[in-house]
């Protein structure tokens, strides 16, 4: 245990796989409950709870497709009935989709946005007065490098994830005088079923815009979305923190 967050309450979203599953882990080690979010795999996040009442803290699997107020309404009564008021939110949960943007069809761009920007609204609105009103809160929005590079093949991702940006730095503005910090932190390359499809010679390639030259381990966002949770990152809000191996140095 490192950063302190002992009988602190998590929801994570996008939980059960990936990124997702290794933040909920990492926030289990450090002292945290956490609630679980899947949308379509019950028994992959059934294992993710497994896992975290391994390291001896309580854990729920919690159902929501997060672009839906009604279903993320349910998941955060289900949490807090669970688990106690949500003290960490991390908005996790997200799609992509290679496509040009005339070859995306209107509903293609509407879903991402649904998911990776009105996802992150939704719970952010629900859960984020509520910690305001105890005094103490974090909350934590997964984006990407392509928020500031832009991407020749998935615009409604990059500018979904660019308004995750805007989104954070607003809520900081509200939340943070009530105790609340709102940061991003901004993947590059990481090992995921997201990333799984690229063949090997485009990851060659892909490996050449990384100075550390490596891909990133889902452990890697873990451990800064954990930092920035805890108390020691308590005059830190408003940030977007980008964790990609050196890509870009925006
Ligand atoms: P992943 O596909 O393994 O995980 C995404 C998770 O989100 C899955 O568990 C999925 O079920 C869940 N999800 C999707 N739609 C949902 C919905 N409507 N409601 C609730 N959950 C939903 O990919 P990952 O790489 O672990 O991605 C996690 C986050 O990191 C995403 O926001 C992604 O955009 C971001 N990211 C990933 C990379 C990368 O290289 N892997 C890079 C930059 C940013």
């Amino acid at each position: 245990m490192r950063w302190g967050l002992e009988g602190r309450i998590a929801l994570v979203t996008g939980a059960s796989r990936g990124i997702g599953r290794a933040i909920a882990l990492r926030l289990a080690e450090e002292g945290c409950d956490v609630a679980i979010n899947y949308n379509m795999s019950p028994e992959a996040a059934g294992e993710v709870v497994l896992a975290v009442e391994a390291l001896e803290r309580r854990a729920i699997a919690v159902h929501a497709d997060v672009s839906s107020p009604e279903q993320v309404e349910a998941m955060a009564a289900e949490a807090t009935r669970a688990l106690g008021e949500v003290d960490i939110l991390v908005n996790n949960a997200g799609i992509h989709q290679h496509l040009k943007s005339w070859e995306m069809a209107p509903e293609d761009w509407q879903r991402v946005i649904d998911v990776n920007l009105t996802g992150s609204y939704l719970t952010s609105r629900l859960m984020g007065p509520r910690m305001a009103d105890r005094g103490w809160g974090r909350i934590v929005n997964i984006s990407s490098v392509v928020a500031m590079s832009g991407t020749d093949h998935e615009a409604h991702y990059a500018a979904s994830k660019a308004g995750l940006h805007g989104l954070t730095k607003s809520l900081a503005l509200e939340l943070s005088p009530r105790g609340v910090t709102v940061n991003a932190v901004a993947p590059g390359w990481i090992r995921t079923d997201m990333t799984a499809d690229a063949t090997e010679e485009e990851m060659v390639e892909a490996m050449r815009e990384v100075p550390l030259g490596r891909i990133g381990e889902p452990e890697e966002i873990a451990s800064v979305v954990a930092y920035l949770a805890s108390p020691d990152a308590a005059y830190v809000t408003g940030q977007v923190l980008h964790v990609n191996g050196g890509m870009g140095l925006y």
